[in-house]
């Protein structure tokens, strides 16, 4: 029997989900009569959606009103030493307070800082909390602009891999999500599409019933490698050699196409002369397939008409990630993919989106500053080197003082977590959280401010796994005192005396703004001309311009044309990394932090702090409907059998996996879901995970070889029976 539809009073809104995945899912909650959300569920006219959610946004009421959701301001008490408490019992460090005072008390102490150090010891620390355009980049970025504190490089995710895609296509777009539905063959490479793209699996699903194969490149067997026709498990950061190795094969046998290479590209013959060095012998040796596998790899490629490629931003979280991405987006311009539809790849299609950024941002702010100029810039994925050393050497500029965290979980989620843990101990920083929970990072703070979710405030989104521009409105009332971080940051200008009126921008405002609706009431961006807002507050979600008749005029970036690198072609070789002194071509390096490294005989093992399903990074993690989901793995070092045995360990048996910069207490599972030489824990918050660490203790600073990333998996350890 089904449920009966609900009747008046209750009533659907149009929501966007804002955490941080490709798949930016049209959300309609439903509201009772009181004012609560009773129901969350997929859109089914939005193409994409389909009328689904994730298991994580399924039970998105668990997060909304949970029972330790943080309901009201909150400052530490007189007294309470920085540094995580148990669970349940976070509360005791702080005592409530009202927003007023938090507000006048916070501004009064930034003020203070800037006063006493300038204002770049000020740093902001922000991520994808929400990847709605508003609340992931508007206010907060004018206020920290005026306010002259320093600019943050959000280069923890997706950096080496846009870098990377732009030198090659100059603009992150990529095939249409809906058009995987017509592959013949789809290679995920690093993608774990079950698992964090889910709503590109049906796509996969209907192009598998009309005989398409799935196959599956990742060190770690995901769900979705699980369900491939073939997994390939190569070694961590050997996917950029496994790619030249698949174009020395494309090319030796003649498998190019050479009328689309000559018509598109840029640098050919350089390509090919690298590509000759990456025998499938040599690649082999390097990523652990044979060279027989790399040639089957290579031709089924080659041959198959269409083949789509589904890269994901796991590929660039090693040392040589950047280049890894360059040399894998190369593969479909060789071989012509893109011409055909249901062919080419995808990394993400943000660039599609063309925000009005300068609006929303405000970059201008920073010359009313008491610096007179845009700050200095320091980099988010070496935040303990920023907390503990910056500021040491002349050049440096201030050391930071003030640290001012919303949309992210830093103490969870930055690497070489001991080295952020030491910085955010400072017992003279002055550190501000805004967030729904006590998290990895608020027992740092002086202040935690209490956050929405999305269906408590008002936005507008598009994504980077779709095509559709959406307006996400506010359903519910926030509980408690939870406020927005556009309403924060616009209150927090107020009481520096910020006089700009942009400090007193409503959201729908700021939603003009950022679709820059001109006098006939049509955005004025490109590709977003036939876009009201009017026609979007009925409709929910607008493809854009390029993508609004798919069946007749299909989106087919690349296929023909000129494209926006320097070059106009798409580009082999990059006459700006030649510029910069950098390799020109891709090119394999090992990891500093591999099986190939100088450390590797005293930790032999590369590890993996690798993403749950269940979770979004570590949002979601304190959740008991979540974590039961995720059970299997808690607390379990995944170990191929090989490595167990070399070292006297058991399935069941309690390990440490350490190096020098830390250690992680967990219990091993012989399961067959790393190859041999790998171990991988799953990340989980670090206050629930045996002592007090996660993945991140393991994890280094050292940065890409493109778009100065984190090296996430780029890390190498050792285990032993603990
Ligand atoms: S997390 Fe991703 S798949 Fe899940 S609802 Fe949000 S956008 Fe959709």
């Amino acid at each position: 029997m089904t449920a009966a539809a609900p009747t008046a009073p209750f009533r659907i809104v149009h929501t966007v989900c804002s955490h941080d995945c490709p798949d930016s899912c049209a959300v309609l909650v439903t509201v009772d009569g009181e004012g609560r959300a009773v129901k969350v569920a997929g859109d089914p006219s939005q193409p994409v959606t389909q009328g689904f959610l994730c298991g994580k946004v399924a039970k998105y009421l668990d997060r909304v009103y949970a029972p330790d959701r943080i309901l009201c301001p909150l400052r530490r008490k007189s007294g309470a030493q920085k540094g995580p408490l148990p669970r349940g019992r976070e509360h005791e460090a702080f005592e409530r307070i009202g927003w007023d005072e938090a507000l006048d008390a916070i501004a009064a102490r930034l003020q203070e800082t800037a006063n006493r150090y300038g204002p770049e010891s000020i740093l902001p620390y922000s991520y994808g909390g929400t990847i709605a355009a508003l609340g992931n980049a508007s206010m907060d970025r004018r206020f920290f602009h005026r306010l002259g504190a320093s600019q943050l490089d959000r280069t923890i995710c997706a950096e080496a891999g846009g870098v990377a895609w732009n030198l090659v296509y100059g603009k992150k777009l990529g095939m249409a999500t809906e058009d995987f539905r017509l592959a013949k063959l789809i290679l995920a490479w690093g993608a774990n599409i079950h698992g964090n793209n889910v709503h590109l699996w049906p796509f996969i699903e209907q192009a598998r019933r009309n005989g398409a194969r799935l196959i599956v490149i990742d060190p770690y067997r995901t769900r979705t490698a699980a369900l491939a026709g073939w997994h390939v498990a190569i070694r961590p950061g050997t996917d950029a050699a496994l790619a030249l190795g698949l174009t020395h094969v494309i090319l030796n046998e003649g498998l190019e196409d050479r009328a689309y290479i000559d018509a598109m590209t840029h640098g050919f013959e350089q390509l090919a002369q690298r590509a000759r060095e990456y025998t499938p012998e040599r690649v082999a040796a390097w990523t652990g397939m044979t060279a027989g596998e790399i040639e089957r790899l290579a031709r089924e490629y080659a041959t198959t008409r269409p083949a789509a490629l589904r890269m994901n931003y796991g590929v660039q979280r090693s040392e040589n990630g950047g280049t890894a991405v360059r040399a894998i987006a190369m593969l479909p311009v060789l071989t012509g993919a893109w011409k055909h539809r249901g062919g080419g790849a995808q990394l993400s299609t943000s660039g599609a989106f063309a925000w009005n950024k300068q609006a929303l941002e405000r970059p201008d702010l920073a010359l009313a500053s008491s610096l007179g100029r845009l700050a200095r810039v320091v980099n988010m994925s070496t935040l303990g080197q920023a907390l503990t050393e910056l500021g040491t050497k002349p050049e440096d500029g201030p050391p930071v003082h003030a640290l001012f965290v919303y949309n992210s979980n830093p103490g969870a989620v930055a690497p070489n977590q001991n080295a952020v843990r030491r910085g955010l101990m400072r017992p003279e920083l002055f550190t501000v959280v805004h967030d729904l929970f006590f998290t990895d990072t608020t027992g740092y703070a002086d202040y935690i401010l209490p956050a929405t979710t999305f269906l408590e405030h008002t936005d507008i989104q598009g994504a980077y796994g779709h095509y559709f521009v959406q307006l996400s409105k506010q359903a519910i009332e926030p509980p408690g005192e939870a406020r927005s971080n556009l309403w924060l940051f616009g209150q927090l200008a107020q009481r520096m005396g910020f006089p700009e009126a942009c400090f007193h921008d409503t959201p729908e405002e700021m939603i003009r703004q950022a679709l820059t609706i001109g006098a006939d009431g049509h955005s004025t961006n490109p590709g977003m001309e036939h876009i009201t807002l009017e026609d979007l507050a009925e409709q929910g979600h607008l493809p854009l311009g390029f993508h609004r008749n798919p069946e007749t005029q299909p989106f087919q970036p690349y296929a023909s044309g000129t494209v926006p690198t320097p070059s106009g072609k798409i580009e082999f070789y990059s006459d700006t990394l030649a510029a910069a002194g950098l390799d020109p071509l891709p090119g394999f390096l090992p990891p500093t932090e591999s099986r190939w490294g100088k450390d590797a005989e005293r930790f032999p093992l590369e590890f993996l702090s690798r993403k749950a399903d269940n979770y979004m990074n570590t949002t979601f993690a304190n959740l008991d409907g979540h974590r039961a989901m995720e059970a299997r793995t808690s607390n379990r070092l995944e170990m191929h059998s090989a490595d167990a045995e070399a070292r006297g360990i058991a399935d069941g048996d309690p390990v440490r996996a350490f190096n020098d910069r830390g250690s992680l207490h967990l219990t091993a599972l012989v399961n067959g879901s790393v190859p041999a030489g790998v171990v991988a824990a799953r990340m989980d918050w670090a206050k629930l995970s045996p002592g007090g660490v996660n993945g991140n203790a393991l994890t280094s600073e050292r940065l890409t070889d493109l778009g100065a990333a984190a090296t996430f998996y780029s890390v190498l350890v050792e285990v032993a029976k603990a």
